[in-house]
């Protein structure tokens, strides 16, 4: 990959930080900005600005096509067979709580069971949890193996005919492992429960094609993958999306409303998707600004982008293990682990190496970075987390490891 040619798009690595070049190490929790998304939102603001699907007038037509063309990009990045199976949500925390609340609300029973496992991030724990409180359905936990790969043989034993529903993170935010979806989606179907993957920290960095693994349902967030904040999406298929109860109520979604002067209740037919699932107006920028960050990766190729993260990784890790006092928490196996590298200072809490590397103008990430009980499981009070992206380069690294090497 041509780093110095990526670089020079975003205007952000231009800046300094407290005397020093940005290093931007904290691509996990989210990424930054090409000038491919920031002018396509900038155009939309200055040239077609309007709301969608509701005018004839031609800006909002503009608005609408543009809506409808981000949507058709990310259905083909993702290999969704229709662009309706895309639902353009704030992102991976509001696609997950939809099919929460949907399914939980609507279809599944007290003595239903859904399985988690203990690495995810809290945003794939908190809305099983709620939902658990309210209809009374049961929750179980996949155990994480020592060097944060996902326990198969507890998977296996946890999964039954109770089970309804699978809910795992595609990558792991903290150690960077990667689990074995395809399989593990094989398995779940032979049971007849559903697969809802949380590619949060898969979409963004490496091949990720709905109908090769055959799963369900899937959420990802725009901001981790060059595109704005607030915007996301929740794959589904169509047959799925199809059968389930709306989220949200308000506009768009419907397709009829007429009160019923006989019952409280109103008459309301709901709309086709994806607009079913899309109440209210949407972000239709955020979305424009999506489809450009989709069209960017695309053109680097998915495959080369994974590949320039694994170099990366691979040799901070090597250099990691020449210093000392340094522990580093990633998967093993480097064909099942990604660009996320979390770590701790012998004598230091996570929070003042991420102070210290902070005064030398490199960005990493300190605390439980929402997953608390891995955090537990492991036995750690917090780690320090460096994870990287299509920008940054080996000599990144080498400053890193330099300040690394002061701190400790
Ligand atoms: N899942 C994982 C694995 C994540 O890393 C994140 C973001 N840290 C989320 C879910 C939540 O994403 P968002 O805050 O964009 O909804």
């Amino acid at each position: 990959m041509d780093v110095d040619t990526i670089r020079a798009d975003f205007p952000i690595l231009k800046r300094e930080v407290n005397g020093y070049p940005l290093v931007y190490f904290d691509n996990a929790a989210t990424s930054q900005k090409p000038v491919q998304v920031i002018s396509a939102i900038t155009d939309f603001y200055e040239n077609h600005n309007a709301n969608v699907g509701r005018a004839v007038h031609t800006l909002s037509q503009e608005a609408t096509e543009s809506q409808q063309n981000a949507r058709k990009k990310v259905a083909h990045f993702i290999n969704a067979q229709n662009s309706a199976e895309i639902i353009f949500l704030r992102g991976t925390t509001e696609a997950i709580n939809l099919v929460a609340y949907s399914l939980g609300l609507h279809s599944l029973k007290k003595e239903d069971e859904i399985l988690l496992s203990a690495m995810e991030h809290h945003s794939n724990i908190v809305p099983w949890n709620i939902i658990a409180q309210i209809s009374g359905l049961s929750i179980k936990y996949v155990k994480v193996n020592s060097d944060g790969s996902l326990n198969y043989q507890d998977f296996e034993s946890k999964l039954s005919r109770r089970t309804k529903v699978v809910s795992l993170t595609h990558v792991s935010n903290v150690t960077g492992a990667i689990n074995d979806i395809k399989e593990i989606t094989k398995t779940v179907h032979d049971f007849g429960a559903l697969v809802m993957v949380d590619g949060a920290q898969s979409v963004p960095h490496l091949p990720v094609d709905v109908r090769d693994l055959d799963i369900d349902f899937l959420a990802f967030s725009g901001h981790k993958m060059l595109g704005p904040t607030g915007i996301g999406v929740l794959y589904g298929k169509a047959a799925i999306l199809d059968r389930m109860e709306p989220f949200q109520g308000g506009g768009s979604m419907i397709d009829n409303v007429s009160l019923d002067p006989k019952q409280q209740l109103c008459n309301i037919t709901y709309n086709v998707l994806p607009t079913k699932f899309e109440a209210g107006t949407p972000d239709i920028s955020g979305s424009i600004g999506l489809g450009a960050a989709v069209e960017y990766l695309q053109t680097l190729g998915m495959e080369k982008v994974q590949n320039h993260e694994k170099l990366l990784t691979e040799y901070a890790l090597q250099k990691l293990s020449e210093l000392s006092k340094v522990t580093v928490y990633v998967h093993k196996n480097k064909t099942q682990s990604s660009g996320i590298i979390a770590f701790n200072i012998e004598g230091f809490s996570s929070h003042d190496v991420a102070l210290l590397m902070d005064s030398k103008g490199i960005a990493i990430r300190s605390g439980f970075h929402c997953a608390e009980p891995l955090h537990h499981i492991m036995q750690l009070q917090s780690s320090a987390r460096a994870s990287f992206y299509i920008y940054n380069t080996y000599e990144e690294i080498d400053r890193f490891i330099d300040t690394l090497k002061q701190v400790a």
